[in-house]
C-alpha cells in the first residue's frame, strides 16, 4: 500500500491500527448481524475512540489527531472488511462531527468535537418522511420564540440516533427563504421534546441502528445554531460529500472481504476432479473483481487528495461513489456466483455481504442523484 501516490507512512501505520480493530469486529460481525444488535456497534464505535482512529482528521484542539482525510478514508477501508455495519456507524459519526468541524464557532467546536473523538455520539439528520433526495422539502420548522428556538418535526432513518448524545438537524426557517431557507441545529439529546421512534429492520447493515426521532417543541438558544441562520443547505452538502467518499470506502472495503472469500473458497472446492480455480472462467471472476476494487482504491483517494488539497471535488466524489457503491454490488454478487450454494447460506458471509452493500447505493445520496451531480458538472463546463 505504501507505494500507492496518495499514501505516506503515517497512513501506512493508520491502516496497520484500523487493521488489527477489524480483525476484531469480524468475530462479532455475524452474530451483530443476526440478532441487528446494535450494542455490539455502539462498543466498535467506543473501542475506534479508543485508538484515536474517530478523530484522524479533527484538529488537535479540537481532541483530534489532526491528519488529513485520506487518513480517515484508510481506517474506513479496512474496518469495512471487518464489519460494515460498524464501518457505516463510524462514517456516520464523522458526518455529524464534519458538519460541526465545517460549521461550528469555537465554543462549539471544543464543546463538541473533544467528546465525539473520545465516543460521543454525533448523529446527522436531513432525512424526513417527505425529505429523501429532496432535501429541500425538509418540514421540520425551527421558529424563534423571544431568545429561544422551538423546533418541531419528524427525523427518519437516521444512523446512530437511538444512541447519539448530539444530534445535528437541519430545519426550516424561513418558508419564504429558498436555499437560503434552511438553518442546521445541534440539539442534545437531553434536550426536553427530542423523542426517539422505532428502529427499522432492514435487509443488510442490520446492526447499524436506523431510527426515527421526533423534535416536539425542543427550545434551544442561538448557540445552538450550526454555522449561519439560513446557511444550513450549503453546510450539510459540505458535509455530505465528505460523507459520500466514505460510503465509496465501505464499498472498496467490502468489495476485497468479498473477492477474498471466493477466492479462498476457489482454492478448496473441488469440482471434475480439481479445485474450481483451475478454472479459466473462475479465474476471470476473479481478474474483474480486482480490476474494480483497483479502479475503485484510484477513484476515492483520488476524490479524498483533492478535497485534502481544498480542491472542488463535486464530480469526482459523485463518481467514486456511484462506482465503488455499484461495483461493490456486482462483486458481492459475483463472489456469490463462485461460492454458490454455500455462499447462500450463513455458513459463510458472503449472503451478508450481499446484503451490506445495498445501502451503500442509497446512503449519502442515491446513484441516480450522483448522475445526477456528475451529468450538472459536465454540462456546466459547455
Ligand atoms: C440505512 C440507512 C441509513 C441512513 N442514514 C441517514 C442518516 O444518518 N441521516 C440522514 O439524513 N439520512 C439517512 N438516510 C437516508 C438516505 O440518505 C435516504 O434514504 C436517501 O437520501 C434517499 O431518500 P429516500 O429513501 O427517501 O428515497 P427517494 O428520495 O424517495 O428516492 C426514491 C427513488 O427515486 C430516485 N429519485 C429521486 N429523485 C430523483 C430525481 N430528481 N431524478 C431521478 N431519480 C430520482 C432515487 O434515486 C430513488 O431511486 C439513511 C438511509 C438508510 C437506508
Amino acid at each position: 500500500m505504501g507505494k500507492f501516490p496518495y499514501f505516506t507512512e503515517e497512513h501506512d501505520a493508520i491502516r496497520e491500527i484500523a487493521r488489527g480493530a477489524a480483525e476484531e469486529f469480524k468475530k462479532t460481525a455475524e452474530e451483530a448481524d443476526r440478532n441487528h444488535d446494535y450494542k455490539i456497534i455502539y462498543k466498535n464505535l467506543q473501542r475506534l475512540a479508543e485508538l484515536n482512529l474517530i478523530g484522524i482528521h479533527v484538529p488537535t484542539e479540537y481532541g483530534g489527531e489532526g491528519l488529513d482525510l485520506v487518513g480517515h478514508y484508510v481506517a474506513l477501508e479496512e474496518i469495512a472488511k471487518g464489519c460494515l455495519s460498524t464501518a457505516f456507524s463510524f462514517n456516520t459519526q464523522r458526518l455529524g462531527m464534519d458538519a460541526i468541524r465545517l460549521g461550528g464557532n469555537e465554543e462549539q467546536k471544543k464543546k463538541y468535537l473533544i467528546p465525539a473523538c473520545g465516543g460521543s455520539i454525533v448523529s446527522f439528520a436531513t432525512t424526513e418522511p417527505e425529505a429523501g433526495s429532496d432535501v429541500s422539502a425538509i418540514k421540520t420548522t425551527a421558529v424563534k420564540d423571544g431568545d429561544k428556538w422551538v423546533i418541531n418535526g419528524t427525523k427518519h432513518y437516521i444512523t446512530n440516533a437511538i444512541f447519539a448524545d448530539t444530534h445535528v438537524l437541519v430545519a426550516k426557517t424561513d418558508p419564504e427563504g429558498g436555499a437560503k431557507g434552511f438553518t442546521a441545529f445541534i440539539v442534545e439529546n437531553d434536550t426536553p421534546g427530542v423523542k426517539m421512534g422505532k428502529v427499522e429492520v432492514k435487509m443488510g447493515a442490520t446492526a447499524t441502528p436506523t431510527t426515527e426521532y421526533f423534535l416536539e417543541n425542543c427550545r434551544v438558544g442561538d448557540d445552538a445554531v450550526l454555522g449561519t441562520v439560513g446557511g444550513g443547505m450549503p453546510l450539510a452538502l459540505s458535509a455530505l460529500e465528505i460523507a459520500r467518499i466514505g460510503i465509496g470506502t465501505q464499498g472498496l472495503g467490502l468489495m476485497q472481504a468479498a473477492m477474498e472469500q471466493a477466492i479462498a473458497y476457489a482454492k478448496e472446492r473441488v469440482q471434475f476432479g480439481r479445485p474450481i480455480l483451475k478454472n479459466q472462467a473462475i479465474q476471470f471472476h476473479i481478474a474483474n473483481m480486482s480490476s474494480r476494487v483497483e479502479i475503485t482504491r484510484n477513484l476515492l483517494f483520488h476524490a479524498a487528495w483533492l478535497k485534502d488539497q481544498g480542491l472542488p471535488a463535486a464530480k469526482e466524489a459523485a463518481i467514486a461513489k456511484l462506482f465503488a457503491t455499484e461495483e461493490c454490488t456486482w462483486v458481492c454478487n459475483m463472489a456469490m456466483n463462485v461460492l454458490c450454494g454455500p455462499g447462500y447460506t450463513t455458513d459463510y458471509p458472503v449472503e451478508r455481504f450481499l446484503r451490506d452493500t445495498k445501502v451503500l447505493e442509497m446512503g449519502g445520496g442515491t446513484s441516480e442523484i450522483m448522475r445526477m451531480i456528475i451529468s450538472r458538472e459536465e454540462v456546466g463546463k459547455f
